[in-house]
Formats: structure tokens, sequence, C-alpha cells
């Protein structure tokens, strides 16, 4: 936000607060950053494209497949696709002066159904490193599988071409880093990639639990898988889904316990995150509109996101509206008139870059954003009709004041938004019992953090 366009937003705030109830829409308030909104214009469709054939070009990315040394000359096999996209995160590096620190995480995993022997796995991932040094331990993290299967998954010859499961998602991935990689941000941005998903999400598991055991910072996840947008005739090519956890999986008994008495099925911190995303897309009028869906993931499935719900981390799924079960882990081949197989000519490569800006868009926001307020906390030592809240400042020095959101209880999304400045405590007269509170944190140039629901405090 230039300077003209924060004291405009200072002046509106000042007026519209003026008024009673003091709310304000989320659209008087946001103003796209210029720097994030021009980064968003390098988002290559015909970049994507070339990605994705070249992930196809392995034949197979079978996480079982071939990674000898022979294979991987002759380009065949999930090993080959394992160097090509370290090398690629390596030129987007040397293209930002070395500014992405590229690396792998390997491991050897043991038989499972659906691996029959001891298996290499490998993620491979870019960090773009936060500069703010009392912000860079804050990690933002995207994410595609970039293993692929036919209609067996214990095939590891045959062709398995992935290209939108989960080639749309890896392509998401690495075009974020592409583009994201020629700017600065204070916190950490971390650009993965990884393999086992088709086998349980070995990969993005190993991952998870290493970031948790290192004590990584993430404070959101966004994992891409069947992001092609598929050419059905059915299909909205204007409607990404995103995918939240509601009752955190990680949740302890105590914590349950405050989710059931006080309705905090809603407010995971997943599902703020995709409330994020859905003002993202608002902020940068984002072409692909995020179509929220409340549940962790479709019947049935299950993705990478929950790699990362299960270690505590805030993380979501983004699926295309309307996936073609004819074009994914199927055989290629026709049948009674219909082509089988997950080829790259049903992927719609706009739709692929309208996703990825909106990934893009999250990210370089959160990146740029103070961290959220901390221990926010509602007052109920005693009954009523107002609401104290009280929070510690947001750690890292970058806030510059607060905002505080609510909505009815049975309300989808933040309905109102109410800028309060640089405090940390405040009483609304509003009652704690009929709307879910948020406090966000805001830095100078109008960046948002995450919204932390309070804890009750007695
Ligand atoms: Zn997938």
């Amino acid at each position: 936000m230039n300077i003209c366009n924060w004291f405009k937003a200072i002046f509106v705030c000042m007026v519209l607060q003026s008024l009673v109830p003091p709310a304000l829409s989320q659209e008087a308030v946001a103003a796209p950053d210029p720097q994030i909104a021009a980064a968003l214009q390098q988002v290559s469709a015909e970049r994507i494209q070339s990605n994705i054939a070249k992930l196809v070009s392995f034949q197979t990315r079978s996480t079982l497949s071939a990674q000898d040394p022979a294979s991987i000359a002759a380009s065949r096999g999930i090993g080959a696709a394992r160097d090509w996209l370290k090398s690629e995160f390596e030129r987007y590096s040397t293209d930002c002066g070395g500014c992405l620190e590229v690396k792998t995480d390997s491991f050897t995993e043991n038989p499972t159904a659906r691996i029959p022997s001891p298996t290499q796995i490998t993620n491979v991932y870019a960090i773009l490193k936060g500069t703010d040094p009392e912000n860079t331990k804050r990690i933002v993290l995207v994410t595609g599988h970039y293993d692929s299967r036919d209609s067996d998954t214990l095939n590891v010859t045959d062709a398995a071409p992935g290209a939108n499961d989960d080639g749309s998602g890896t392509a998401v991935s690495l075009e974020c880093a592409r583009v994201l990689s020629k700017l600065k941000f204070p916190a950490t941005i971390v650009f993965l990639t990884v393999a086992g998903e088709e086998q349980g999400l070995n990969g993005s598991s190993h991952f998870a639990k290493m970031a948790k055991s290192a004590g990584w910072n993430i404070e959101a996840v966004l994992n891409n898988d069947i992001v092609g947008g598929d050419r059905s005739p059915q299909q909205n090519p204007a409607v990404v889904r995103v995918f939240s956890e509601g009752v955190p999986v990680s949740a302890t008994e105590a914590e349950l316990r405050i989710i059931r008495n006080l309705g905090g099925e809603s407010d995971s911190s997943s599902r703020e995150l995709a409330r994020y995303v859905a003002e993202a897309a608002r902020v940068y009028a984002s072409s692909v509109k995020p179509m929220l869906v409340f549940r962790l993931d479709r019947y049935l499935r299950g993705g990478d996101h929950y790699s990362f719900n299960q270690e505590g981390y805030a993380a979501v799924r983004f699926t295309e509206f309307r996936e073609n079960f004819d074009h994914q882990h199927q055989n290629i081949r026709t049948g009674n008139g219909i082509e089988f197989g997950d080829l790259p000519k049903f992927v719609n490569y706009d739709y692929v870059a309208s996703v990825a800006r909106l990934n893009a868009a999250t990210l370089a926001s959160l990146a740029s954003s103070p961290a959220p307020p901390a221990r926010v906390r509602i007052e109920t030592k005693k009954l009523g009709n107002d609401s104290t809240l009280v929070w510690d400042a947001s750690p890292g020095g970058r806030a510059q004041g607060y905002e505080l959101l609510w909505r009815n209880t049975s309300g989808a999304d933040w309905e109102n938004v109410q800028s309060l400045g640089n405090i940390t405590q405040f009483t609304s007269p509003l009652s704690k019992d009929n709307v879910i509170f948020a406090v966000r944190a805001v830095d100078r140039a109008g960046h948002r953090s995450l919204a932390i629901v309070p804890s009750p405090e007695r």
C-alpha cells in the first residue's frame, strides 16, 4: 500500500468507526501490496505447462519406480524426476543470486501394504530465508506431491503421467519459488515437493515430523493436489476448493472440551488459514475464487496437508472444483469411448496459473505480515454482556496495530473488522456469547497476520 492509500484507509476507518456499530467491511481496509501484485503478474501458464510436460516425460514417477543411475541417465522414473526438481530449484536460486537454499529430505521407508520392500523416499525443497532476524524463524510453506500412479499402486514400469495428480501441484510449488524468490520477505517461505503421497503420505509425514522435532515454527501449509482444472464440460474453472479440518486432529482432551462447550468446531488454525486464503483472493482480485469446504478432505480421499495437521500445524488443501476420476489413478487406455489417464491434454494451464497466483498471494502476504498476537484470551471471570480481550504483543516487532474480527456463530467467514490501534487489551460492547471474536496484527503497510481466536481465561 502506498502512503496515499494508507492515509485514505485511515480516513475511511475513522469515518466508519464513528458509525454504530463500529464495524468495517474487510474490503474497506484491504489494499494490495504493489510489490506482491507485480510478482503475481510474473506467474506464467506457459512455464507451468512446460514443467508439467517435463514431469510427465519421466514415464512414471511411482515412488516405487527406478532410482538407479542408469535410469536417471535415461530420464526414467522417480529418481530422474527428483534430480530434475532439485536442478530446477537450483536454477531459480542462481537467478536470484543464490537466495534459495535447496535441500533434500531423504529416508528409507520400511515395507507397508503399498511399499513391498524398503524404499528410499526423497522430498525436495527450497528455502527462501526471511530477511528480518526477528521473523526469519516464522515459516510459511507450499507443497505438492511429485510422485504419480496408474490404476495399480504397485505398478512401477507402465506410464503414470500424473499431469494433474500431482504434476499440477508440483508446478505450483515450483512457480511460486521462481516468482517469489525475486522478492524479499521478513519471514521464511519453504517451497516443497514430496514423494510417497500415493503410497500413504509417506514423504509429507516424514517431513512434517522432521519439522516438528526440529521445532520449526510453521504458521501455514498450502497443499496443492489436483489443481489442473480438468477440462471436462462440468468443470468450473472460476473456482478452486480449499479444504480445512474443523476439530483439529492434534487437539488435546482439554482443548476438545473447550471446542465442545463454546462452539469452536469451525475455528481451528487450519480454518483460519482457509479464511486467510479467501481474504488474499479478495485483496489480489484472484481470477479463481476459493470455495471454502469445511471438511478435512473429500470422501474416501486424503492428502499431504493431513500429515502437517497431525503435527499440529495449520494446513489446507487446494483442489480443482470438479475432479474427473477417468483422468486420475488410471492406466492410459480407451474404453466405451472414454479416454482414461492423467494426460497433459486434460490440464487447463491458465487455471493452474490462477491457482499458483492465489497461493503466491497467500504466501507473500503471510511472509510480509507481523507474527500473530500471542496468548489471545477472552475474560470470563464474571458474567457480563460486554467482552474483554487481552493478548500479548505480536512477537518480532513488526506489528503497528491490531484488528478485532467477529462474526455470528453461524457465519462461515469474518463479517466485521475493527481497527484497534497499538493496544493489547480491548473491551467490545458485543456479547461473547453471541459472536466469535478473533484478533490479528497489522503492520505499517497493511499486511495482516493470521487471526487468532481467544481462549477463555478465568
Ligand atoms: Zn494426489
